[in-house]
């Protein structure tokens, strides 16, 4: 469904992801974890080119990411993305939160826009909330609305990017209970996370970053038991 080649990019004169190689098979489930400062949120959003990368190739179900903006709108269509911060419209309702894109972006009639919603709103648990504004909802009500509004547009892979680190404690399992959800009913996800429990109880794939490059990629159980390299040995001791 993805693939990476060889792919470079700078932040002016600063090099911040070296020769990343990363295919991602539809159905994966991929962590990607790593120190604070090696690249990951970069790499996570030069895939939907919220970040433009300068060397090497991206391509997203076969369309090669350029500078194209046909390009870049067909995998952006595909790729949902879910951010730290949700983002969320805050003088739109819930409803409207979730409606808004499909409307204006898909043309989606309003009532199917609305049905939809209804449709995914429910599967975050929250349909009873759809008239409400963000502010009215706790935080991890108002990640799993972010979840729900990013499936609105049927996206074919889900990038999260820490998803559930500026949540209290109590509210982390409800959207980690909606992304594993979503990971059994087959959706392809690649998500930036310290939730290692995450890691070893959905993930089909470990990558640890270090310093702009994949440093080791494993299934969860030897990336955990066996760890090879040094830094990958360093980061595990300092959080698990
Ligand atoms: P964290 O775990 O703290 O979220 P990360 O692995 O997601 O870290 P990135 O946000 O991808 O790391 O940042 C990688 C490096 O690039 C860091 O050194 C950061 O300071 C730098 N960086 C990030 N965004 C920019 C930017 N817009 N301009 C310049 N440098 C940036
Ligand atoms: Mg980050």
């Amino acid at each position: 469904a993805i693939s990476i080649q060889k792919m470079n990019k700078w932040y002016g004169a600063f090099h911040v992801l070296r020769d990343i190689d990363l295919t991602v098979f539809r159905g994966e489930r991929i962590v990607i974890c790593g120190p604070s400062g090696s690249g990951k949120s970069t790499l996570i959003r030069c895939i939907n080119a919220l970040e433009e990368h300068q060397r090497g190739t991206i391509t997203v179900d076969g369309t090669l990411l350029s500078s194209d903006l046909k390009n870049i709108d067909r995998i952006r269509s595909e790729v949902g993305m879910v951010f730290q911060h949700f983002n969320l419209f805050p003088h739109l309702t819930i409803l409207e939160n979730c409606t808004l894109a499909p409307i204006w972006v898909r043309k989606t009639p309003k009532k199917e826009a609305v049905e939809t919603a209804m449709h995914f709103l429910a599967k975050v648990k929250i349909p009873e909330q759809a008239n409400k504004y963000p502010g009215q909802l706790s935080g991890g009500q108002q990640q799993r609305v972010a979840i729900a509004r990013s499936l609105c547009m049927k996206p074919r892979i889900m990038l999260f990017d820490e998803p559930t680190s500026a949540l209290d404690p109590e509210m982390i399992k409800e959207v980690l209970d909606t992304m594993i959800e979503l990971a059994e009913e087959g959706m392809t996800m690649l998500c930036v996370t310290h939730e290692m429990g995450f890691a070893q109880a959905v993930a089909n794939r470990v990558i640890f970053m270090d310093q702009g490059q994949i440093v080791e990629q494993n299934e969860p159980r030897e990336f955990f038991n066996n760890p090879k390299s040094d830094r990958t040995k360093l980061f595990l001791s300092q959080i698990l």
